[in-house]
């Protein structure tokens, strides 16, 4: 019997489905609407800064999300000391969050909040567009390819985790790099030197001729967040007694996962983009849910989790005042002015020797311990 016809309720499920699909990319649109905000905002405090007029704008601490290096740092140095330092709390408040957003939800920031997932997403449609399928990498390639991004963590892992100690981690965290590190980011891109350009032009390329070639194989906070993911209890989750085999779900899927053939998703690829589950035209048949099918949820409840994640957790750390950091304007004059000095230099994680009081910065080292 067509399990599908006789389910009228799966009907229901797939119209609502169809209607619901542009979840997904308005919630994506309302992060990159918030990242564009806080990249024009931080522009024009650099602007001003370096131009000396000002700056009449605030730096926006939300920057602070592309300094997943430094955040991990300070992630470390809080580990050992239980100090939370004022250079970039900020990024460290979002990497708590994203990470404890993973280990309950998965790896939905990749596929709900990631610029570079909606990035991921517009260049599969082009892709699609332009070879009229998908095309994916043999298994062969595919494999050894993605075991690259977990290769790079690995080597950020060591790098902080093993080889330094607290006296090296706080070295970092008061550097002169380390407290210019949003300003050193925003001089790379912006004019993008010729490096910077191939090296955008060599992944964009590469994506759209693999789908998500950048979050499948090379991005290592993808690797952290599809590690911690696993231990979710949440899962993607098939009730085969009313599947149809239409097979629609892995058909959708943009990790490749025969979703069609499990009874639950164990992958660390999985980005829990729901695509698979909004495919499915047999109602309550795939569902992200807790073992037993139990609790399923909704791509809305879904999206609401996620942003009420961001907003607690960002509002929290405001209230108990780790969310802007401990650098003053004239402190980041001092900065400008002087960014060309060796000491503002970084080379692979480590920093070069410096002096704080022969760059002026005497008083700068407290905001490392916390203090004000
Ligand atoms: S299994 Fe479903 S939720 Fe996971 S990546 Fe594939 S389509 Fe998205
Ligand atoms: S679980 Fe997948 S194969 Fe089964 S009915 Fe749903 S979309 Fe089709």
């Amino acid at each position: 019997m067509d399990k599908q016809r006789s389910n009228p309720s799966g009907q229901a499920r797939s119209e609502t489905s169809r209607r619901s699909l542009p979840l997904r990319t308005i919630v994506q649109g309302f992060f990159l609407a918030l990242t564009v905000l806080i990249g024009v905002q931080f522009t024009i405090f650099a602007w001003q800064l370096r131009h000396g007029t000002g700056p009449t704008v605030g730096r926006p601490p939300g920057v602070e999300a592309f300094l997943p290096i430094s955040s991990v740092i300070s992630l470390r140095y809080w580990l050992l000391t239980g100090v939370f330092n004022r250079i970039h709390p900020a990024g460290f408040v979002l990497l708590l969050i994203i990470g404890s957003v993973s280990l309950l939800l998965k790896r939905g920031f990749c596929s709900w909040v990631c610029p570079f997932g909606l990035l991921g997403d517009c260049l599969e449609k082009v892709h699609r567009a332009l070879f009229r399928r998908r095309l994916s990498l043999p298994r062969f390639l595919d494999y050894p390819l993605r075991s690259l991004k977990y290769l790079l963590l690995l080597f950020f892992v060591w790098a902080i985790f093993v080889r330094m100690d607290v006296l090296q981690l706080e070295r970092f965290i008061a550097s002169p790099y380390n407290r210019v590190a949003d300003l050193m980011m925003l001089r790379f891109f912006a004019p993008p030197s010729r490096t910077t350009v191939v090296v955008l032009a060599v992944l964009t390329a590469l994506t759209l001729a693999v789908p998500f070639f950048w979050c499948r194989y090379l991005c290592p906070y993808g690797a952290r967040l599809g590690g911690r993911s696993l231990l979710s209890p949440f899962k993607i989750r098939r009730d085969p007694d009313q599947c149809i085999t239409c097979k629609r779900c892995s058909a959708v899927c943009p990790a490749r996962i025969p979703v069609h053939r499990a009874y639950s998703v164990r992958s660390d690829e999985c980005h829990a983009c729901l695509r698979c589950v909004q495919a499915c035209p047999v109602a309550q048949t795939l569902t992200l849910s807790l073992p037993g099918r139990r609790t399923p949820v909704s791509p809305r409840r879904y999206a609401a989790a996620l942003i009420l994640a961001f907003l607690l957790g960002t509002s929290g750390a405001r209230l108990a005042g780790h969310w802007h950091n401990a650098i003053p304007e004239r402190e980041y004059r001092l900065h400008v002015a002087q960014m060309g000095h060796p000491a503002y230099q970084h080379n692979r994680g480590t920093v070069p020797d410096y002096d704080l009081g022969e760059l002026g910065l005497q008083d700068a080292g407290a905001a490392v311990d916390g203090t004000p």
